[in-house]
């Protein structure tokens, strides 16, 4: 009979928050009448900019005349998305891209997650611990060794550069679960390090659209020499509201290389291109033109005032919890807050007490790897009326 692939065998049961959600169906069935603010799921709450829905309706009605049909899309996306991209969103922050060093895809999660097809699993994969979960399943799923970089407030939560060499490093700035945020010149100490041991950084900036700091980077190429040893991941989805239209992109330099068994060097464009056109088929052309409408000044600045508004959410939950002691972090150029559980108790147990006895649903830490023991992440993807009432609930407990 045919085996299972058995490095299944090396993930965690289920995905986070599919354990959040088991838990707070079964509080909700024995507790029907329970009113219950979910402050868990990062997933965004407030409609598309009317620019973004305005260009969708339009290319579906291309899609209804035959001379304006679009099948098939090109693999890597259409040029004009591409092109808006490298003018849009790179061409602003001095850094010089072609549209052909960018493959537009279905959103972020695939491309981190997928992105490892391209390399070999000898050597060690550096993972920043808490994480967003996908990058540690699907290394672990695609058989590879996988070392965790504690990031805590010693160090910003932007990891310790480490002593022992590292094929592949994630990084996530701003960071999902804990909002921080990495200066130019950590960035560059990690770019630094990839560069002097020949490793790959994947850099994951799903949520740049938040930062307002303007010291903060919003892209690795900000970075001199970041070209040559990084991948960058970026979406709509935070950006624009797109998690349930999906479409993001994936930027790999055209001289970015590795080498190959033999020691031959290979372009990584090359590969992911080779990829993309076996497994991919393009993500919708109508998502497409949702997306290059983020990139017209009336589409900029209505994504700009829902982000705001994320923001202002954020800033309320950060001053609530700094309020009751829970010393939080994040959420002034990031959508999460990462906050302490009171007296240092167990992530799960601080996420039970809170369910049970406030009706708040907020993330465990500690489901996002072992440094995030102890701590707890809160979103501002949230209503504002009931992100107040959330506080007030939370305060009311803590206040007891
Ligand atoms: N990267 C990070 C850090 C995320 O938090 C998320 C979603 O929550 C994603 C990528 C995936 O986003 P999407 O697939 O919707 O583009």
């Amino acid at each position: 009979m045919i085996k299972s692939n058995s490095n299944f065998s090396r993930l965690p049961e289920r995905y986070l928050f599919l354990d959040i959600a088991k838990r707070v169906n079964a509080f909700s069935k024995a507790n029907p009448s329970a009113d219950i603010i979910r402050m868990g799921i990062g997933d965004v709450t407030r409609p598309l900019a009317p620019a973004v829905i305005k260009a969708m309706h339009e290319a579906v009605e291309d899609c209804a005349a035959q001379d304006t049909f679009h099948g098939y899309g090109p693999e890597r996306g259409y040029q004009w998305l591409r092109e808006a991209i490298v003018k849009g969103d790179y061409e602003p922050l001095g850094v010089n891209l072609s549209p052909d060093d960018i493959f537009v895809n279905d959103g972020a999660k695939s491309d981190t997650g997928n992105i490892g097809d391209i390399l070999s699993t000898d050597g060690l994969v550096g993972i920043t611990d808490p994480v967003y979960p996908v990058y540690v399943d699907t290394n672990l799923m695609r058989g590879a060794q996988v070392r965790f970089i504690p990031c805590n407030a010693a160090n910003g939560y932007t990891g310790d550069i480490p002593t022992e060499r590292l094929d592949v490093i994630y990084l996530c700035y701003p960071n999902n679960p804990t909002g921080a945020v990495i200066t130019k010149a950590k960035l560059k100490e990690w770019v630094d390090y990839a560069l002097s041991n020949g490793s790959i950084i994947m850099y994951d900036s799903a949520y740049e659209a938040f930062i307002r700091d303007p010291e903060i980077p919003h892209s690795i190429y900000e970075i001199e020499g970041a070209k040559e040893c990084a991948i960058e991941f970026r979406s709509f989805s935070k950006t624009a509201g797109f998690t349930g239209i999906r479409c993001g992109y994936t930027v790999i330099p055209q001289g970015l290389m590795v080498n190959d068994e033999s020691g031959r060097k290979v372009s990584l464009n090359a590969l992911w291109e080779r990829r993309q056109s076996c497994k991919f088929n393009g993500a919708s052309y109508v998502s497409q033109r949702g997306a290059l409408a983020v990139y017209t000044p009336e589409g900029r600045k209505q994504i700009h005032e829902t982000i705001d508004y994320y923001l202002e959410t954020a800033r309320i939950i950060r001053d609530s919890m700094t309020e009751v002691g829970l010393n939080p972090q994040g959420g002034e150029n990031a959508p999460y807050i990462w906050a302490e559980t009171p007296q240092g108790i167990d992530s799960w147990e601080f996420f039970d007490i809170l369910l049970e006895k406030a009706q708040v649903v907020v993330t465990p830490g500690s489901g996002f790897g072992p440094s995030g023991q102890g701590y707890f992440r809160i979103t501002s993807f949230a209503d504002r009326q009931r992100t107040i009432e959330a506080m007030q609930r939370i305060k009311n407990l803590m206040n007891k």
